[in-house]
C-alpha cells in the first residue's frame, strides 16, 4: 500500500507513535480494565491522566506558576465571545490586528459584546503580510490587544510576539507547540486542539491568574474562565479522550527534546517546501510575503489554475492527501504541523517538481 501523508489543516495528522499507543491502550488503560472513554472524569485514573497532561504542557511551554491551564470545549470559536464577556466591562474596548480569515471572525463575534478597534489590517493586500507594529494605531481606551499568531487559511504567521502594555490575547490554534513561546508575555492564549495538540473537541486556554474573576454578571456559567479555573477543568464533564490523546502528544514532544528541537524540524520542513515553490520559476507561487510565511500552513497557487484538479488527483494517487486550499481562497495548502514527518514533505516536494516538469 502507498504510504499516506495527510496535509489537512485540521483535524490534522497525529503522530503515528501516539496513535499506536492509543491502539494498544484502547481497551485496557494501564491495567485498569477500562478504555479512557469509559472512565469517570473524577476517578483516580483520569485524574492522573489530566494532571500529567497539564504538567507536561507546563514543561513544554515553560508556563509560569501564575497561569492557569484550562481544558475546555467549544473550540477556538467560543473564546471569541468568552474574551469580551470575561475580560472587558460592558462598554470596554479591545484593540485587534486583522491579518485574515480568523482575525475577521474573531472581530465579528467580539463586536457583539465590546467595542472592537481594528488597529492594523493587511486586507489592502489580500492578507499577505503582517502590518509593521510601528504602524499600529493603538487606542487609549483599549484594555486588551488581540491577534491571531498564525492565520491557518492565509498561511500568515507572526515572527515575533507583539509588544503590548495591555494584556495580550492570542489565538494560537495553528501554531501552538510548533516553537518555544514566552507565555509570560500573554494575558491569555487559546488554541483548538485539532492541529498541534490532539483530536477536535478539546480547546486549551492558558490564562494569567489576575485576569480571572472579572466576568460580567450575565456571563453564562460554562463560558466563565474562573468557573473552569476554580473547578480545575472539571466543572462539567471535560472531553476526556481528547485530553488523554493530548497528553500522549505532549509526551511525544518532550521525548524529542521539547520545543527547541521541534522548532528546528519545523524550520527544516517549511524551508524545503518554500524552496521548492521558489525554485519552480513561477510554476508555483506563494501569495504570502517572505517574512510572514507560516511554518505550519503553506499556501501555494499553480500559475495555470486549470491544472489544479490534475495536481490534486495526481497527489492523491501518490498518497498525498488534503492539499486543496480553503474554499475561500482556492489554490493549494499544505499543512505541515508537528506530526507531519519530514519524509512526507520530501515526497510532496518531489511530486511538485515532477508535476511542474511534466506540465510546465
Ligand atoms: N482560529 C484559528 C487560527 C483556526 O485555525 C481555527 C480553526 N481552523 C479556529 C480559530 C476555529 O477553531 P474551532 O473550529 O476549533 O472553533
Amino acid at each position: 500500500m502507498t504510504q499516506i501523508y495527510n496535509f489537512s489543516a485540521g483535524p490534522a495528522v497525529l503522530p503515528r507513535e501516539v496513535l499506536l499507543t492509543v491502539q494498544q491502550e484502547l481497551t485496557d488503560w494501564h491495567g485498569s480494565g477500562m478504555c479512557v472513554m469509559e472512565m469517570s472524569h473524577r476517578g483516580k485514573e483520569f485524574t492522573q491522566i489530566i494532571h500529567e497532561a497539564e504538567a507536561d504542557l507546563r514543561k513544554l511551554l515553560g508556563i509560569p506558576k501564575n497561569y492557569k491551564v484550562l481544558f475546555l470545549q467549544g473550540g477556538a470559536h467560543l473564546h471569541f465571545s468568552m474574551i469580551p464577556l470575561n475580560l472587558l466591562p460592558e462598554n470596554g474596548t479591545i484593540d485587534v490586528v486583522n491579518t485574515g480569515h480568523w482575525s475577521k471572525i474573531a472581530i465579528k463575534e467580539m463586536k457583539r459584546f465590546a467595542k472592537v478597534n481594528v488597529i492594523a489590517s493587511s486586507e489592502d493586500r489580500n492578507f499577505s503580510y503582517v502590518p509593521a507594529e510601528s504602524t499600529w494605531q493603538r487606542s487609549k481606551e483599549a484594555s486588551l490587544l488581540h491577534y491571531c499568531a498564525n492565520e491557518t487559511i492565509g498561511g500568515v504567521e507572526f515572527a515575533d510576539i507583539p509588544k503590548s502594555e495591555v494584556p495580550l490575547i492570542c489565538d494560537m490554534s495553528s501554531t501552538i507547540l510548533s516553537r518555544p513561546m514566552d507565555v509570560s508575555k500573554f494575558g491569555l492564549i487559546y488554541a483548538g486542539a485539532q492541529k498541534n495538540i490532539g483530536p477536535s473537541g478539546l480547546c486549551i486556554a492558558i490564562i494569567r491568574e489576575d485576569l480571572l474573576g472579572k466576568s460580567r454578571a450575565n456571563t453564562p456559567t460554562m463560558m466563565d474562565y474562573s468557573v473552569h479555573a476554580d473547578a480545575e477543568s472539571m466543572y462539567n464533564t471535560p472531553p476526556t479522550f481528547g485530553i488523554y490523546v493530548a497528553g500522549l502528544v505532549f509526551k511525544w514532544l518532550l521525548n524529542q527534546g521539547g520545543l527547541v528541537a521541534v522548532e528546528q524540524k519545523n524550520i527544516e520542513k517549511a524551508s524545503l517546501l518554500y524552496e521548492t515553490i521558489e525554485a519552480s520559476n513561477g510554476f508555483y507561487h506563494c501569495p504570502v510575503d517572505k517574512p510572514f510565511r507560516s511554518r505550519m500552513n503553506v499556501p501555494f497557487n499553480i500559475r495555470n489554475e486549470k491544472l489544479d484538479d490534475d495536481f490534486l488527483a495526481g497527489a492523491k494517487a501518490a498518497g498525498l492527501l488534503q492539499l486543496k486550499g480553503h474554499r475561500s481562497v482556492g489554490g493549494m495548502r499544505a499543512s505541515i504541523y508537528n506530526a507531519m514527518p519530514i519524509e512526507g514533505v520530501r515526497v510532496l516536494c518531489e511530486y511538485m517538481r515532477t508535476f511542474a516538469k511534466s506540465h510546465g
